[in-house]
């Protein structure tokens, strides 16, 4: 089991495998963040998917890290 905080603050979520620890973030994610996912909405689909990957790359590289 791996600790590992937000990318966007000190909030905390656990998980065995990333899959798990990014679901167990996304609820803090909706709540402490809606404001970054809101920013989101007006991005093309294509920039969406981009920004999306860019995110799952650098947190998986933290979570392995850590
Ligand atoms: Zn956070």
């Amino acid at each position: 089991m791996k600790t590992l905080t937000c990318d966007l603050c000190e909030a905390t979520a656990q998980g065995e495998t990333f899959e798990e620890w990014m679901k167990a973030l996304m609820p803090h994610y909706m709540q402490a963040h809606a404001d970054v996912m809101k920013g989101k909405a007006d991005l093309t689909p294509e920039e969406q998917k981009a920004q999306q990957q860019k995110w799952m790359i650098e947190n998986k590289a933290r979570f392995d890290a850590a």
